[in-house]
């Protein structure tokens, strides 16, 4: 099966020692993503990264096995477990008078948000949360492009999920990679002036 590198700018550190080693070019990109059509996945670049940004993953992956339902029962129970978890620590981080627990808490709350939707994907249900895919469904909603669209789903859908990566009032805001607190102005983006973090990794204070 063949291999080709990925690159994981958030643990990128700049230093430029895949592009000096990349026989064929493949990592001097304007972009900073490898060229996946001059890659031939030989793993230079991954074995001399000393920051461990680039993976090496196959260029096909295989298709999906088909899940049993003993299977899709127990990834419902493990993801519904994870979302208490969530609920919990949500809960305990907004009565938590001390920074440090209400840091832990928040901590837990998002790792186990993450997890919850790893499994909800596995058990292959699609999670509109993004503002794209809400912003997409509203429109399909004005437009529907069938008379088969399920209106009905889509209003439930915009009703029930909360977006997870638009915070556009302005406000103040600390970030959750490196815990910088900083403003944004009304109508800006809020973006982390120290790491570039934004959209869920951003917390409003
Ligand atoms: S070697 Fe690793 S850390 Fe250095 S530029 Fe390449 S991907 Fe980034
Ligand atoms: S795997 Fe080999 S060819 Fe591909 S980018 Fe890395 S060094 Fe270059």
């Amino acid at each position: 099966m063949k291999r080709i590198a990925v690159r994981n700018l958030r643990l990128c550190t700049k230093d430029c020692l895949c592009l000096y080693v990349c026989p064929y070019g493949a990592t001097d990109t304007e972009d900073s993503i490898i060229d996946a059509s001059k890659c031939t996945g030989c793993g230079i670049c991954a074995d001399a990264c000393p920051s461990g940004a680039i993976s090496m993953v196959p260029e096909d992956y295989p298709p999906q096995q088909v899940k049993t339902d003993e299977v899709k029962n127990a990834i419902e129970k493990l993801a519904y477990s994870r979302t208490l978890a969530e609920a919990k620590a949500r809960r305990a981080a907004s009565e938590s008078g001390k920074d440090g627990l209400r840091r832990l808490m928040k901590a837990i709350e998002g790792s186990s948000r993450l997890v919850a939707e790893d499994l909800m994907r596995e058990g292959r249900y699609m999670l509109p949360q993004s503002s794209n895919a809400l912003d997409l469904t509203s429109a399909l909603l004005d437009d529907p492009p069938s008379k088969d669209f399920p209106e009905e789903s889509a209003r439930e859908i915009l009703s029930r999920i909360r977006c997870n990566d638009r915070k556009e009032s302005g406000g103040s805001y600390r970030c959750s990679v490196c815990f910088t607190e900083f403003t944004a102005d009304e109508g800006e983006t809020p973006i982390c002036p120290m790491c570039h973090a934004s959209g869920k990794d951003l917390e409003t204070i």
